[in-house]
């Protein structure tokens, strides 16, 4: 019998029963022809530290986190990204041989990968973005327009002190536009993005005003679930170019793969495909 452990991987939530992450991870094992395993973890609050110390004893070379342990497992870590550490949050989580945990955010690294691969000549340098929203996976975004130098954030909320606490974080750049004023807010823009949860099946749709959106302008929706959503929908009867957001959960899963199993996944169509099966 082999003596070589098979890699384990997994991704940590409470609940954590509609996870994609290992339908994601599965899929290319598969493709690649790798070994190793990706699990679900359900773990309450509580048990988080005690389970992060003890997975790499079991072959665990690292964890997707979620919901709701995102900041927690991050005060757990013992080297931060620089990512992580300005966003405050983590997602993927690699175990080093020496026992020590090491934390990274690769929501807006996937975020851009998805914009890029669809519309390789866009920069978010081109002009003003406009942000709808402020919740957990905005800071993400904003951080990745910043990084890549947009001009200008145009960012609204409908509770507007989360909005207001966001900007202050990040700076000059961002300025907040108060979510019934915002009609106009999205001329000159170059890229818009929802990511508010509206639109999302069985939740209200996107109804702030569109007016003065130019054709060619870049809008992406956070929101996959439908893939062509309300918002989405709306902004190309303005003859904007649209991506929706299921690239991002793919490619947001390439780093960690990387670290825990090796190989080189993409992000194709036979892997959207079997997403949305
Ligand atoms: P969250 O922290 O709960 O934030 C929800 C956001 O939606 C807040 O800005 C909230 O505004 C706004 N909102 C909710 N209902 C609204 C309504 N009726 N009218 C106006 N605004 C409303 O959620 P999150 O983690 O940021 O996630 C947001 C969305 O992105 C979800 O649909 C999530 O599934 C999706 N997502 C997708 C990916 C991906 O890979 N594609 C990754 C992460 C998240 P208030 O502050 O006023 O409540």
């Amino acid at each position: 019998m082999s003596d070589v452990k098979v890699p384990l991987a997994g991704v940590i939530g409470h609940p954590i029963g509609h996870s994609k992450s290992p339908v994601l991870h599965g899929y290319w094992l598969e493709t690649l022809g790798l070994s190793g395993h990706y699990v679900p973890l359900d773990v309450a609050p509580d048990d988080l530290e005690q389970v992060l110390a003890t997975l790499p004893r079991a072959g665990f070379r690292g964890v997707n986190v979620t919901l709701p342990h995102k900041e927690a497992a991050l005060a757990l870590a013992d080297h931060v990204s620089e990512t992580a550490a300005r966003i405050g949050s983590a997602n993927t989580f690699t175990f080093r041989p020496d026992g020590s945990l090491e934390a990274d955010s690769t929501d807006g690294f996937g975020f851009m990968q998805n914009i890029k691969a669809a519309h390789p000549d866009w920069q978010a340098s081109d002009g003003p973005a406009v942000v709808y929203g402020a919740g957990g996976a905005c800071r993400a975004i904003i951080d990745a327009l910043l990084q890549e130098d947009v001009p200008e954030i145009r960012l609204t909320n409908r509770t507007k002190s989360r909005a207001t606490a966001l900007a202050a974080q990040f700076g000059s750049r961002v300025s907040v536009v108060e979510w019934e004023s915002t009609a106009g807010i999205v001329e000159e823009a170059a890229t818009i993005i929802n990511t508010t949860s509206l639109g999302m099946a069985g939740s209200g749709g996107f109804d702030r005003p569109l007016d003065g959106l130019r054709p060619g302008a870049l809008a992406t929706d956070l929101v996959y679930t439908p893939l062509d959503t309300p918002f989405l929908k709306a902004v190309q009867t303005h003859g904007a170019k649209t991506v929706d957001g299921l690239g991002m959960l793919l490619w947001q899963g390439i780093p960690g793969f990387q670290k825990w199993f090796g190989g080189d996944p993409q992000v194709t169509s036979a892997l959207r495909n079997r997403m949305l099966a």
